[in-house]
Parts: C-alpha cells; sequence; structure tokens
C-alpha cells in the first residue's frame, strides 16, 4: 500500500488552487486523485456557456516567481486573464487543462498523480485510508476533498438538470433535445438559470413558451452601493442588504453570486417586458410546483450539493451536511457539526470558508496554510 502526507482528491479548479498557491506542498509527499478525464478541468469541462467571473479574477493565487510562475505564462491562461469580461468557459476548462498538465509534470519525485476515482474515505488513527474504485488503497496522513458539487435535487417530477443542458453542444439539435415540447419551465433565478434560458432561446425556442420561477428576487451584481442606489431597479431585482450582501473589502454589491454580463442583461431584458418570457418570484413554491406540474419540460437550476466520497468511521458512514461545512481551519464538519480529523474540504456554494467575501487567492491560500500546519503539527505528534 502506497504511504503518502498528503492526498488531494479532486483536481478540479480549487485542487488546482490548492496545490499552485501552496508551493511549499512540494516537499511532503502528495497524491493526487481526479476521477475525470480532463485534470483540473473539472466541472467546467463540461459547461458549454459563459462565466459569471471575469477572466482577471482567475490565476493570481500563482506567484509569478515560484515554482507554478510558468503558469502565468501559457497561452489560454494568458488569454483568461486579458478577460476583463465574461467570456466562454470553454477558456477557462483550457487554462485549468494545461495548468493540471504543468503541474503533473513538474511533480515532485515523491509525488503521485492518479485518474481515479476514490469509492470511499475510511477514518484511522494513522490517517485516511483511500479506497479507490478499482480495489486499490493508499493511505495518509491527511486528506483534501476537492470533489466539487452536484445538482440539488428539488423537484418531484424529473427534471433536465441545468448543467445537462448547459452541456449540450449543437445547438441544431434543439428537435432532438425536446421533441414536441410547447411549454418550458425554468426553476432558479441564478447565474446557472439565466444560462439555461440563453440556452434555450439559442435552441430556436420562443421565450413566450418559457416560464422562469425562484424562491427569492434576483441578485445583481454591482461595483459599489453607490452604484446599486443611483441605478434604477425592475420588479423581480433583489434589495441588497448594506452590512450583508458588500463585501467589506471591496465595496462590491452581491459579488459572487450577483449576476453580471449576459445574465445580467437577459434578466433587464425579462424584467422590463423586451423578452417575454414570464419571471416569478415565489417564496413558497406554489406556482413552482403548478408551473412544474403543467410545463412538458422543466429545467432545474436550484443550487448544487456536496459531491463527497463515502467517509467511514469504525465501519459506519459518517454523515455530512448536503452543503458540506468545514471549521476556520478547513477541518470538515460532520452532519452534528463534530470536526472529522484528517480531513480538510475545499468546499463550495460558493465559498464556505472564513469569510464569503474572501477571495480565490486568499482562499487558497488561507486553506493551504492550515493544510501545512496541520501536516507539520501531526510531524510533531509523531503521527
Ligand atoms: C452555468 C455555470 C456557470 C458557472 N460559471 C462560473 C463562473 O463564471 N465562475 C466560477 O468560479 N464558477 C462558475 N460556475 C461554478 C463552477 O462550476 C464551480 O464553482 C467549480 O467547478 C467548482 O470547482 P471544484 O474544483 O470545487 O469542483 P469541480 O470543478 O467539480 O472539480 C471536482 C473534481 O473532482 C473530481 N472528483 C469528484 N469526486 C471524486 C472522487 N470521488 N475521486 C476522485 N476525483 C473526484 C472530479 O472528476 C472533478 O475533476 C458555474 C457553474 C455553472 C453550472
Amino acid at each position: 500500500m502506497d504511504n503518502f502526507d498528503l492526498a488531494v482528491i479532486g483536481f478540479g479548479i480549487r485542487g488546482l488552487g490548492l496545490i499552485t498557491a501552496n508551493p511549499e506542498l512540494r516537499a511532503h509527499r502528495v497524491l493526487i486523485a481526479d476521477a475525470g478525464t480532463r485534470l483540473g478541468a473539472g466541472a467546467f469541462a463540461r459547461i458549454l456557456s459563459e462565466s459569471n467571473s471575469h477572466g482577471s479574477d482567475f490565476f493570481n493565487w500563482v506567484d509569478p516567481d515560484g515554482p507554478y510562475g510558468p503558469i502565468r505564462a501559457l497561452a489560454p491562461v494568458r488569454e483568461l486573464r486579458a478577460r476583463t469580461d465574461c467570456f466562454d468557459l470553454q477558456l477557462l476548462a483550457r487554462a485549468l487543462g494545461e495548468a493540471a498538465e504543468f503541474v503533473r509534470a513538474t511533480a515532485p519525485p515523491h509525488w503521485s498523480v492518479v485518474r481515479e476515482a476514490v469509492a470511499a474515505v475510511e477514518l484511522a488513527d494513522g490517517g485516511p485510508l483511500l479506497r479507490f474504485g478499482g480495489g486499490r488503497t493508499a493511505r495518509a496522513r491527511k486528506a483534501v476533498l476537492a470533489c466539487g458539487v452536484r445538482e440539488r435535487q428539488a423537484l418531484a417530477r424529473e427534471a433536465v438538470l441545468s448543467s445537462t443542458l448547459l452541456a449540450v453542444p449543437d445547438e441544431a439539435r434543439a428537435q432532438e433535445v425536446f421533441p414536441g415540447a410547447r411549454r418550458f419551465t425554468i426553476v432558479g433565478t441564478a447565474h446557472s438559470a439565466f444560462s439555461a434560458l440563453a440556452k434555450l432561446t439559442a435552441l430556436g425556442v420562443d421565450a413566450r413558451a418559457v416560464t422562469m420561477t425562484g424562491r427569492s428576487p434576483v441578485r445583481l451584481h454591482y461595483p459599489s452601493y453607490d452604484a446599486y442606489r443611483s441605478a434604477e431597479h425592475p420588479a423581480g431585482e433583489a434589495v441588497p442588504d448594506p452590512v450583508r450582501d458588500v463585501c467589506p473589502r471591496t465595496g462590491q454589491v452581491f459579488r459572487y453570486h450577483g449576476l453580471r454580463n449576459r445574465s445580467r442583461a437577459l434578466f433587464g431584458e425579462v424584467a422590463r417586458g423586451r423578452l417575454p418570457v414570464r419571471l416569478v418570484i415565489d417564496r413558497g413554491g406554489r406556482v413552482t410546483r403548478r408551473e412544474a406540474d403543467a410545463a412538458d419540460v422543466v429545467i432545474q437550476a436550484t443550487g448544487y450539493v456536496s459531491d463527497l466520497p463515502g467517509i467511514v468511521r469504525a465501519g459506519e458512514p459518517v454523515a455530512t451536511r448536503p452543503v458540506a461545512l468545514c471549521d476556520s481551519d478547513g477541518v470538515l464538519l460532520d452532519a452534528d457539526g463534530l470536526r472529522v480529523p484528517g480531513i480538510h474540504l475545499m468546499g463550495c456554494d460558493p465559498y464556505p470558508y472564513k469569510s464569503r467575501f474572501t477571495d480565490p487567492t486568499v482562499q487558497y491560500a488561507d486553506r493551504g496554510a492550515a493544510v501545512l500546519a496541520a501536516l507539520e503539527a501531526g510531524r510533531h505528534a509523531n503521527l
């Protein structure tokens, strides 16, 4: 059985971010395991849609003078970082893929990078034991779960998940995708819901056939609270709380969740009646249920839950919250809020770190510092 100091399970943007923001990890024996075919790209490999973020938000966590500095000079990374607006998410997938390949090619000899799913993580005294799908095992002193998210199943009836719709590659296939459908309901009002709307209209669906329903008003991104105050606000737009929803560091309103770019423009067109989609804010869920029942096709874009492998302690499964939480050191918490020792989390939804306003550069470095401290503490305790 192979032994490592650290196992990073999942190598999408967050696993890659952890590794490339913390070159000190190169001194430790690291196992990177990813189940996918495109190392680094993670969920972005499948999403044929535009970003909500700006390209310049990415890869700031890589120190240009460190061992991963050359990543910033890779062609798709340069192209991405030059984008101060929205962009095709396939550009991000390419940039992440090439960055991951750089990590793999320059990995220290005491590292291992494997393309295999971890089926279960067993908690044991010597550290977590990883069981791979193929039956192989590996032990690590600590593990980081960076396995991403899957869509929350919120509806009673069968629905097309937004990510499945957004992976439809060929717009000319509308008839194959929705044969004979006349009435569409999109459940959700965040970026993936508006991306689904963009996709439906690109597939040739008449906007008058589409209803969007959401439990809360639509959050829009603003560069500052003053910008919010001086704008006009259509019905259906969320009112930000000046304390809770304004980033204390940048002053941005709804910094991460707020719609930007094309999704924001689409909401404007819907809210002002220029795109004849029916938008219903439905706190109780009654209209959503009715519309979902009446529609031929329901597109579900209601958020995400963590996609963790099974975690087992003394033969019993360890339950976690649907959106897994961690403490301020990044240690995974179980469903009762107790630490799961030896397991760190790179989270979702989107950033359950110390502050939801902290940007990725700080998050990856913070999480890495906590992991490095845990490895160091373990070494002193002779674990
Ligand atoms: C339409 C749409 C637009 C979006 N736009 C943006 C945007 O503009 N900006 C943004 O930041 N986010 C955006 N997102 C969200 C984005 O997809 C996620 O935030 C991001 O992919 C999360 O990264 P991750 O590394 O946590 O997970 P993932 O990208 O899902 O990567 C997880 C990796 O773990 C691997 N894995 C999972 N389970 C196992 C296992 N048991 N064993 C081994 N490997 C495993 C998977 O193969 C995968 O490679 C968007 C999402 C959608 C649907």
